[in-house]
């Protein structure tokens, strides 16, 4: 049996040690790989996107329908007070025309030495395997040793590439208490398309698209992959995609007038190319033969076809294969049973739960660190007062 700890964090990532961190010497933090911080090390392509230029009451609107969980931590440490940790201990920031902010040195590892520097106590390559709670003090057991604390903080992620650590645990963990779990999918990923026609544009991107299903619309940038679509607008909506309900994509808005306007002998697929904006393998995909043929020679049907295929294309897609490798996992710890003014557990005092382990997930944009780091510092306040 080890020492005993004011406050043990399974969990060595954004949220853990950002928590370990603001409580100093009173915390434990017990994290499973060799080295912590493997996932920041992967955000925003290696240069994490750690938050958004954006005041707290508009932040909370892009975490779907977690906006009232999220509230509270969100304007207990807003975007500005994130920045400003960072600045604060040498670390400058520079925010892009689309809001999303950065280390201004784009490197995510000098994000994760910033966080490392106020880590106090940490061990590493040792997993918590399980937690009991006897009294008021908790006994956790590890692959190696067994420890005790006051406190108990589920810092374990999510589902989603768990060569970095990040494998559910903390679902059995809270389990272990009581909490209920809501199944865990994909979310922020691409989007399968069923017998993609697009596979040879895998790499072009558009700037503006419309992307619909089940009543809900994202619009912004995509990128065409092998087997679907990805890229901001696809992403933020793929958490909706089922594999029964269609999906919807508005490339370019259109009309039969429109074309017919062009008139002439021009090869439609180009001319419609340049009046929309997209690019020319991506309107004779969608065009299919009637591309070929001159705007003037076009049936009645045809143009109609094209209209449709360019301002309503319809799809079936799946994200199903993408769990392994999504940003972030939609479910996780019922937030019903979390206290979002603490994020103190209502099943059991002085266990709490932050980060991407809970039922919450962002839009792509740095929201998902933001509320890593939100949560955590709300965790951090409630710890200290009590
Ligand atoms: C490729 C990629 C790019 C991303 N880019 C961005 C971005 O630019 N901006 C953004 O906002 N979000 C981004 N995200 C999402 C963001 O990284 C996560 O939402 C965030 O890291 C969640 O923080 P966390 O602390 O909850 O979990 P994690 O960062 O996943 O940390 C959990 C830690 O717990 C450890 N652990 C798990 N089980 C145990 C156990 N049993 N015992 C001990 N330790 C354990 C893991 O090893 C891991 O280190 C990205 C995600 C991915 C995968």
């Amino acid at each position: 049996m080890n020492k005993h700890h004011t406050v043990i964090i399974a969990g060595g990532g954004a949220s853990g040690l950002f928590l370990a961190g603001l409580l100093g010497k009173d915390a434990l933090v017990i994290e499973k790989n060799g080295r912590p911080g493997r996932k920041l090390l992967l955000t925003g392509g290696g240069s994490c996107n750690y938050t958004h230029d954006l005041p707290p009451q508009e932040m909370v609107r892009h975490y779907y329908d977690r906006r009232a969980f999220v509230t509270p931590a969100l304007y207990s440490l807003t975007s500005e007070c994130i920045i400003e940790h960072f600045s604060s201990r040498g670390l400058d920031s520079v925010i892009r025309e689309d809001g999303k902010v950065f280390p201004s040195t784009l490197r995510a590892s000098d994000v994760l030495d910033i966080l490392m520097k106020d880590v106090k106590t940490i061990v590493t390559g040792e997993a918590v395997t399980s937690a009991v709670k006897d009294g008021n003090i908790f006994t956790v057991t590890t692959d190696r040793t067994t420890y005790t604390s006051d406190y108990l903080v589920i810092a374990t992620g999510g589902l989603s590439y768990p060569g970095t650590g990040s494998t559910g645990d903390g679902y059995t963990l809270a389990k272990a208490f009581g909490h209920r779990i809501i199944p865990p999918t994909a979310a922020l990923c691409q989007i399968r398309i069923r017998n993609t026609p697009f596979s040879e544009l895998e790499g072009i991107s558009l700037e503006d698209i419309t992307i619909s299903t089940r009543g809900k619309s994202f619009t912004g940038p995509a990128v065409f992959t092998r087997t679907g679509i990805s890229g901001p607008a696809a992403m933020n909506l793929s958490r909706y995609v089922t594999e029964t309900e269609p999906v919807r994509i508005c490339f370019a808005s259109l009309s039969e007038d429109k074309i017919r306007n062009l008139g002439g002998r021009k090869k439609a697929s180009g001319a419609i190319s340049q009046l929309t904006g997209l690019p020319s393998r991506l309107v004779s995909t969608l065009a299919g033969p009637a591309g070929d043929k001159n705007i003037s020679d076009l049936s009645k049907e045809d143009t109609r076809r094209i209209v449709s295929a360019i301002s309503s294309y319809t799809f079936t897609g799946t994200t199903k294969k993408e769990s392994m490798c999504a940003t972030v996992t939609q479910g996780g710890v019922d937030t019903g049973e979390v206290d979002r003014k603490s994020l103190e557990s209502r099943l059991c005092p002085r266990l709490y739960i932050i980060g991407e382990c809970l039922d919450v997930d962002g839009e792509c944009g740095g929201y998902n660190l933001s509320f890593a780091f939100a949560s955590a510092f709300l965790a951090a306040s409630s710890i200290r007062k009590s």
